[in-house]
């Protein structure tokens, strides 16, 4: 789906709008009118979470610039109806960085909530009459709106605490404990105890709240997924990409016809293909592109390549071509040793290289 609505960027990180958020304003306005709301409540709690979601993309900008200080760069933060994430190239293994990167978030909110405490009129916190605060905060005023706000942010430092691992505590949480073991385990112990809160807002969720059966999902993927993540580091660290790489693979020219590699992918097991001539790498072919232009049989190699690609060193860590095939869009890399093409490596070959190492390992 890519009815997503990109709103530009700031400091060269996108910002984008999950098309589902618009979900959550309709059913926001929807409910309003459902309850017999006036105009001017719809508008209010409308506002308000527009409001609550600028203080989330302030929030993970928090995010985004720590981690650009320690040079990862951050492609894109997405709002998404049940909060904010920004797409690090990395997260940082020195447990240090990755503590200062993800407690900044919380750290926004806490500025946020601090601004907002002295700009709300004391009465509404030393108010000791409840009924009296109720009455006051039902108007549609500027200082309620503000006032929301202020326990929004004290939410969102609160909520995002919470050690559930991918989110802000788990990650605090992880970050410590890789600071006394070892970082597996560190991830091992967080992931567990993320899944294990995680079970707990399913179970709260099904009961009460939607929104928390879609956050439990997300910590339980999410958690999984760098659980392994971390695994497949340890597992490549120390190895090189020589260990690993495919060293039989098909080559074409740039004046080769669509038709040869259209035969090459039927015939044989590969699915991208580097473009040499004399010797030098030109450009990668790559499987979308050619059963995309597949009906054309009068384009050439060069017509369906894509110049823009990374070559990688033969010495060069597993690792960093793991990292690699995360953050790039495509992840197919040609190989070279002193300038001179010896072979390719891909997601495919290293997750088949991961399990045999971990074969080895048990
Ligand atoms: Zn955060």
């Amino acid at each position: 789906m890519k009815a997503n609505l990109n709103l530009g960027s700031i400091s060269g990180i996108k910002i984008i709008i999950h098309w589902t958020f618009f979900l959550l304003i309709i059913w926001i306005a929807l409910q309003e009118i459902n309850q017999g709301g006036s105009t001017e409540a719809v508008l209010f709690n409308v506002t308000l979470i527009l409001s609550v979601f600028v203080c989330v993309v302030l929030h993970e900008l928090g995010h985004a610039l720590m981690a650009k200080h320690y040079g990862v760069q951050t492609k894109k933060i997405t709002l998404l109806p049940i909060g904010g994430m920004a797409s690090l190239d990395k997260i940082p293994e020195v447990p240090k960085q990755e503590f200062l990167i993800t407690i900044a978030g919380p750290l926004v909110n806490v500025v946020i909530a601090l601004v907002l405490y002295f700009l709300i009129p004391v009465s509404y916190f030393t108010e000791q009459n409840i009924t009296e605060l109720l009455y006051s905060l039902k108007k549609f005023s500027l200082q309620s709106f503000l006032f929301y706000l202020f326990i929004v942010n004290v939410g969102l430092v609160l909520f995002n605490l919470i050690p559930a691992f991918p989110m802000d505590g788990g990650r605090i949480l992880r970050s410590l404990l890789a600071m006394k073991i070892n970082r597996v385990k560190a991830t091992q112990i967080a992931v567990s105890i993320g899944q294990f809160i995680a079970v707990i807002f399913l179970l709260i969720g099904l009961l009460y709240n939607p929104f928390l059966v879609f956050i439990a999902l997300f910590i339980f993927i999410g958690a999984y997924g760098e659980n392994q993540m971390v695994h497949h580091l340890a597992i490549l660290k120390g190895h090189k990409v020589e260990d690993a790489m495919l060293t039989q693979i098909t080559k074409f020219n740039p004046n080769d016809s669509i038709q040869d590699v259209i035969m090459t992918l039927i015939t044989g097991t590969e699915n991208d293909f580097v473009v040499i001539e004399n010797e030098e790498v030109k450009g990668i072919v790559y499987h979308d592109e050619i059963i995309k232009n597949s009906q054309d049989k009068s384009l050439l190699i060069k017509d369906i390549m894509n110049s823009s690609f990374k070559l990688i060193d033969i010495n060069t860590d597993l690792k960093k071509v793991y990292e690699l095939t995360h953050s790039e869009k495509n992840n197919f890399f040609a190989v070279v040793d002193n300038n001179k093409l010896v072979g390719a490596i891909d997601l495919n070959n290293l997750n088949e290289y991961i399990l045999l190492q971990a074969k080895l390992e048990y």
